[in-house]
């Protein structure tokens, strides 16, 4: 099966965009996903799929924790600096919570402790227990066919 023909397909399930973050000895690091579910209410439970080149997959991995900052619309050039798609290096101010950092100004933020995770093919995922979350009214960013959309404009 071609893997772009597996993009397309996968493009069309429309979803939100987060950035995940967690940090070491206090350093923080960022990530843009888009592959993040709710699991389970009881107890609480999130999941998210880390790529086997992303940095952050061994970050996860020593820490036991992870972040998701769920972005507002205007968030949309965080999404593609975390993404590597900004090449400039930026200082982020980020909020600390539980020594976790999350993005400010973000529609949600979660604060996991890795609960469980599943090596998937070329990926691993992460299942975290919820430890903190917090939420505001704003409107979300949306990621659908490779665009970033949102509900009144459509286009990237
Ligand atoms: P890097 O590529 O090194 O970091 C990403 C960027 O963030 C770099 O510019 C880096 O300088 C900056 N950065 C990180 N931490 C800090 C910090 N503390 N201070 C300042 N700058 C910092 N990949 C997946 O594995 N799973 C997904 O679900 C997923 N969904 C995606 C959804 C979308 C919409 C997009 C655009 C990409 C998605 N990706 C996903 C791809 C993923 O975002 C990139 O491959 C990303 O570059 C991997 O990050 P990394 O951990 O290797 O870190
Ligand atoms: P795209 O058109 O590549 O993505 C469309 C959809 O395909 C995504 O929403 C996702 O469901 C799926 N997808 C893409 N790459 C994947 C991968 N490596 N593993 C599993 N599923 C994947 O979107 P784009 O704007 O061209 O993406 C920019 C970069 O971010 C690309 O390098 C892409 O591979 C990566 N990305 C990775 C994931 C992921 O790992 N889950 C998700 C989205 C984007």
């Amino acid at each position: 099966m071609d893997d772009q023909a597996f993009r397309i397909a996968m493009g069309k399930f429309a979803t939100g965009v987060t950035v995940i973050t967690t940090s070491i000895d206090g350093e923080a690091h960022g990530m843009t996903a888009n592959a993040f579910m709710s699991v389970s209410l009881n107890p609480k439970l999130v999941l998210i799929s880390i790529g086997e080149k992303a940095k952050m997959l061994s970050k996860i991995k020593e820490s036991g924790k992870f972040a998701v900052s769920i972005l507002a619309e205007e968030q949309k050039e965080m999404s593609m600096y975390f993404a590597g798609q900004i090449k400039e290096q930026r200082e982020i101010d980020f909020e600390w919570i539980n020594d976790t950092p999350v993005l400010r100004s973000s529609l949600a933020t979660i604060v996991c402790d890795v609960y469980d995770s599943l090596v998937a093919g070329d990926h691993t995922l992460f299942v975290g227990e919820v430890k903190y979350l917090a939420s505001s009214d704003a409107e979300p960013l949306l990621f659908s066919a490779g665009k970033y959309r949102n509900f009144e404009k459509v286009g990237s």
